[in-house]
Formats: structure tokens, C-alpha cells, sequence
């Protein structure tokens, strides 16, 4: 069975380019009943940080993933944080360098800069020489008398390195446009190139399922994947498929510094992670071509890294949300209570903790359940409910309340008050107040809506009113004709 992983670095927030690779190795993994590894690569301690590798854990748990070896379940290969492997990789290069894969190369970054200039300039390749694939040992010496610091450099093949993308074909890489590249840094520490194919080859990944922009770094991991099988480190090259690049506004790609590609916006305004999930899988794959609406288990049963999409995807924010949506009208009215709970609360709802009633919200719950795009909007549909007076919302009061709408209130007051306090008694009474003046329902009830919610749009009215009760209807329908 397949051994994947999902090797994020913990840098900044959690963005949604990270989440699709993740969800696609999960589901590769889960259809397969393979192995998902979860690796923190943290080898870069300028970028990486404590509290970003936190947000990442606490991101995977939400999405609902679960992973076979990692942090926090452990597993045969641990660590799984780089930051703890750095003796591996150590040892790794120094066996690279004794058996010749690899060199000390003491170029400087002067030096690079110009010869590069020159090469380009004449039109040839830009990428390292090869310079210090040779050096005498008394050019060596000279060096380190001179105090040069070096770096480590990986000497790649001189032949053509072909594989086959799982997601794009056959593809080649001359050695022009792959030059010898640095694996270890002139301060000892090791470089992302070294440490990513060496824990996939330690940890025995099988496929290597990521994004686009990686696809450059592909032809050295299989060169040094092989001078690792050499010396025994590695067993096989694993398959590689790359996920195709997500095109966000403008049909640029989207960033990680995109607003909207930002997990956490994601959470705040209430996807449901099956929501979110569902519509990014479409990322570049999909069910079948008339079904965007699915499970996670219909997308694990289904999920083959063939179907994916080799193109570009585009991000479209109205799309996932009309799918989240979806998924909102699916769940089981208790868990779709259970999922507002949070928006229900401080620091999202604006009432205090003991004004809110559970029983009040579960007899709305299920009108909300249908009109709901993402979670964060409950608050404003059931507000009127648990504050001590609507919202004061300027716009709405002008569009309701025009001239008459005074004499329509007094009327609905005295036609409510006389009522039974079920909605449909109410719809009467508001119905019939409209026809005394000569307005339609419509008309008719959005000066009421107004007086009670605060608000022009809102669930249902009269389910609304029944629930909030005959005194606070009629008291709040009175300030507002004060
Ligand atoms: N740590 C790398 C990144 O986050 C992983 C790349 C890979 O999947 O090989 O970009």
C-alpha cells in the first residue's frame, strides 16, 4: 500500500493552496488504505515559527484529516519535525560528499552574480558551471587559508532525467536547465533540497503528491534519489504527480498573501470543513461532471490522482460558497445547532451570554438552516432575538419606514395585540392591517420587520415573531411609533 505525506513548513497562516495538497494525499491515501505521513519541515528557523506550526495542527484537526504518523501520533520514522533530524541529514551529506555525489563549493556570491551575468549575456545557461566540481588540492588549500567559506553542492547527472508525472505525462529535464544545486548552506545548516528527499526516502513515501510550483525541484530529488539508493538511504524513486496551479482574481495565481487564500478567513466566516473540502477538491478534480456536491467518503471512494486536471484551476469564491451552502442544508438540524454554536457566543454575537435561549434559536433553527450561505450569518438572522432592542440600522430604518408607515404600525399594533400568538394568526393580522391602508403584504410587513428585528431582510416573519413572543413584539412595534 501507498506511503504519502503532507510535509508543510510552518510559516505564516494556514492558506488553501496547502490544504488542497493535503486533502489530495489524504484521499490518495484513504482510497488506497495507505500510509499518510504528516511531516513539519522546519529546517528554516529565520521563517518558520512555534505558533504557525500550532495553527497548522489545530487547521489539519479542523478539516477533520487524520494522519497515520506524524506529529502527535508518532509513528516508526519519528521525529517527524525536521528541526530534530538535523544529525540525519548531516550524516547524509557527508556520505554524499565521501562518495562524490556531492562538493564543497567555494564560488562566491560575487563571483556567481558575475559569471551568471556573462552567461546570460551571451546567451548560454545561467544556472552554476560547475566550477567547483573540480577543485586541486591546492586550490582547496588556498581557499581555506583565505578563509572562503563554502557550501555544499549536489553534482546532478549528465544525462537527461525523464519520469512520468502522474498528473502530466512523461516529462524531461535537460542538464542545462538543471545545474548542480546547494544542499547544505556555508553555516552547516541544510537546505530544503536535501532534507525533503531525504526523510521521503527514509520514510519510505511511495508518491510524492504536490503543487505545480514544485515541479523544478523534481528532476534533483530523483538525481539525488538515486545517488541515496546508492549508498542505501533509499529503496526506489517514489511516483511524482503535481497538482496544477490555482488562478485566483485577474487569472493570476493565487498567493499566499491573497486575502482569500487564507484558511482562517474560511473558518471565521463559518465554512463547514466538509464545505470548504468539497469545493477545493474541485481544485483540479472532480466526481463526475454533474456532481459537485459531495462527501469526503464519496470523494475517497472515487479519488484517483489520473482524474486530476493537469490545466490551471480558477478559484471562485461565489462557487464555494453556493457549495458550502449546500452543505449546510444537508447536515441534521442538531448538528447544524451544534455548528452555530460558536456565532452564538462572545466574541462573535453581541448579546450577553445569559440572554441567549437555546430552546428560542432550535424553533428558528431550521428556517435559518435553509438560507444560510456560511455560518457567521446566523448571528444577524436570530440577533433580534437575544438583544434587548434591534440593532439600530440606519439603512434599513429609511428603505421601511416611509410616509404612513406610522398609521400601518398603530394598526398591526392593535390587530397583533388582538391576535392568537401562532404565525399564522399573525400573518392575518398584518394582512389585514395592509389591507386597511391599502398596502399589500409585502409592504405591510416591512415597517414590522423593521420595528422588531431592526433589520429588512431576515428569516421568515411571523415564525419569527411567534418566537419572540407577544410582549416583546408589541413593546418593541410601540418604540418604534414613539
Ligand atoms: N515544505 C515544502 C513546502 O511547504 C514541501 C514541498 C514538498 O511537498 O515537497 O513547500
Amino acid at each position: 500500500p501507498p506511503r504519502v505525506r503532507f510535509c508543510p513548513s510552518p510559516t505564516g497562516n494556514p492558506h488553501v493552496g496547502l490544504v488542497r495538497t493535503a486533502l489530495f494525499n489524504w484521499a490518495f491515501a484513504r482510497h488506497h488504505g495507505g500510509t499518510l505521513v504528516f511531516r513539519i519541515e522546519d529546517t528554516d528557523a529565520a521563517r518558520d515559527s512555534e505558533e504557525s506550526y500550532e495553527q497548522l495542527l489545530d487547521a489539519m484537526r479542523w478539516l477533520g484529516f487524520d494522519w497515520d504518523e506524524g506529529p502527535e501520533v508518532g509513528g516508526p520514522h519519528a521525529p517527524y519535525r525536521q528541526s530534530q533530524r538535523m544529525d540525519i541529514y548531516r550524516d547524509v551529506a557527508e556520505k554524499l560528499l565521501a562518495a562524490g555525489h556531492a562538493y564543497h563549493c567555494y564560488c562566491t556570491a560575487e563571483e556567481l552574480d558575475a559569471r551568471r551575468e556573462a552567461a546570460r549575456a551571451a546567451g548560454k545557461p545561467s544556472g552554476y558551471d560547475g566550477k567547483c566540481r573540480v577543485v586541486s588540492p591546492e586550490q582547496k588549500a588556498a581557499y581555506e587559508a583565505e578563509g572562503r567559506p563554502s557550501i555544499v553542492r549536489f553534482r546532478m547527472p549528465d544525462e537527461p532525467i525523464t519520469f512520468t508525472d502522474l498528473v502530466r505525462g512523461e516529462l524531461t529535464f535537460t542538464p542545462e536547465n538543471v545545474p548542480d544545486f546547494g544542499i547544505v548552506r556555508a553555516n552547516g545548516a541544510p537546505l530544503y533540497t536535501l532534507v525533503n528527499p531525504v526523510d521521503d526516502a527514509l520514510m519510505e513515501i511511495t508518491h510524492v503528491l504536490r503543487g505545480e510550483d514544485l515541479l523544478s525541484s523534481t528532476p534533483r530529488q530523483i538525481a539525488l534519489y538515486k545517488a541515496l539508493m546508492e549508498l542505501g538511504v533509499a529503496k526506489a524513486v517514489p511516483e511524482f504527480g503535481h497538482l496544477p496551479y490555482v488562478m485566483g482574481e485577474g487569472n493570476k495565481k493565487l498567493s499566499k498573501r491573497d486575502p482569500q487564500s487564507s484558511l482562517n478567513l474560511y473558518r471565521e466566516r463559518g465554512f463547514l470543513p466538509e464545505g470548504l473540502l468539497n469545493y477545493l477538491s474541485l481544485l483540479g478534480w472532480s466526481l463526475s461532471a454533474d456532481q459537485d456536491l459531495f462527501s469526503m467518503d464519496e470523494m475517497v471512494a472515487a479519488f484517483d490522482i489520473k482524474d486530476v486536471n493537469a490545466n490551471p484551476a480558477r478559484f471562485d469564491l461565489k462557487k464555494a460558497e453556493a457549495i458550502n451552502a449546500d452543505h449546510i442544508r444537508r447536515l441534521d438540524v442538531k448538528d447544524f445547532v451544534a455548528a452555530c454554536e460558536p456565532w452564538l457566543r462572545a466574541p462573535h454575537a453581541p448579546w450577553a451570554p445569559e440572554a441567549f435561549d437555546a430552546a428560542a434559536f432550535a424553533e428558528l433553527a431550521p428556517l435559518a438552516q435553509t438560507r444560510l450561505t456560511v455560518l457567521s450569518d446566523i448571528t444577524a438572522n436570530v440577533d433580534f432575538l437575544f438583544l434587548d432592542r434591534p440593532v439600530e440600522d440606519e439603512a434599513s430604518w429609511t428603505k421601511a419606514m416611509k410616509e404612513g408607515s406610522d398609521a400601518l404600525l398603530r394598526t398591526a399594533c392593535e390587530k397583533l395585540a388582538a391576535a392568537e400568538w401562532n404565525a399564522e394568526a399573525l400573518k392575518a393580522a398584518v394582512v389585514a392591517a395592509g389591507e386597511e391602508h391599502g398596502l399589500k403584504l409585502g409592504k405591510a410587513q416591512a415597517p414590522v420587520r423593521v420595528a422588531v428585528t431592526g433589520r429588512t431582510v431576515g428569516l421568515p416573519l411571523f415564525e419569527s415573531l411567534e418566537v419572540l413572543g407577544r410582549e416583546r413584539t408589541l413593546e418593541r412595534v410601540d418604540a418604534a411609533l414613539a
